[in-house]
């Protein structure tokens, strides 16, 4: 996640917040349940630097490309 406090609040320029954290997807799923949408986090996350409720949820997939092979290309 990362927190988005800071940009278009109003008239008002807030400097950045910017705090980032990785969160626990076992954790989450163990909390919040297997069914718990996940693009509906981000409602009910907070900042725990600034507070803010403008929280940003994205997804850091890890790259293994050691699972997948790839495919001889055919020559014809
Ligand atoms: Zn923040």
């Amino acid at each position: 996640m990362r927190c988005a406090a800071g940009k278009q609040m109003g008239m008002k320029r807030i400097p950045e917040c910017e705090f980032k954290t990785n969160l626990d997807m076992m954790t989450l799923v163990a909390t919040r349940g297997r069914d718990f949408p996940i693009a509906r986090l981000a409602d009910r996350l907070r900042c725990p630097r600034c507070g803010s409720r403008r929280v940003a949820v994205f997804f850091d997939v890890p790259m293994d490309f050691s699972s997948v092979r790839a495919l001889p290309t055919r020559r014809l």
